[in-house]
């Protein structure tokens, strides 16, 4: 199910473009736009699932897949040695700014901890 007035589900649909890296039947990923690090890439569900707070039991094997396929995607971009992070921002204090689940990998650089 795509949510209409939804940015990510028009990604996921085509209706705007992105940089995808990776698609497969549940999940999407492409380069953020507005990169905080030299690598950034998003990984979302093509569900629409407002946020980690919407996650059901239902959605255990799909968030694994996320999972999964942000550390593929890092490999694939050259971050194993590295190391690299990945993050889900949830709700006003977690700086959730677009209401669809994505996980950010981050990498290509040492960041720092704990984030601002
Ligand atoms: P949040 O702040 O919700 O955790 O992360 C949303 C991310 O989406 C931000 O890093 C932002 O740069 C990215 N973003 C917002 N609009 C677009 C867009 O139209 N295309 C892409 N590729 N990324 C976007
Ligand atoms: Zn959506």
């Amino acid at each position: 199910m795509v949510a209409k007035e939804c940015l990510f589900c028009k990604i996921v649909t085509g209706d705007i473009p992105a940089d995808v890296v990776y698609s497969d039947d549940d999940v999407l990923a492409f380069r953020d736009i507005n990169p905080r690090a030299p690598i950034h890439v998003l990984v979302i569900p093509k569900e629409h699932l407002d946020s980690l707070a919407s996650v059901a039991d239902e959605h255990r094997d799909l968030m694994g897949h996320i999972m999964l396929v942000a550390r593929e995607i890092a490999k694939d971009e050259g971050l194993g040695p590295s190391g690299y992070r990945t993050v889900i921002n949830v709700g006003v204090d977690g700086g959730q700014t677009v209401q669809h689940l994505h996980l950010h990998l981050l990498g290509g650089r040492a960041l720092r901890w704990p984030p601002g």
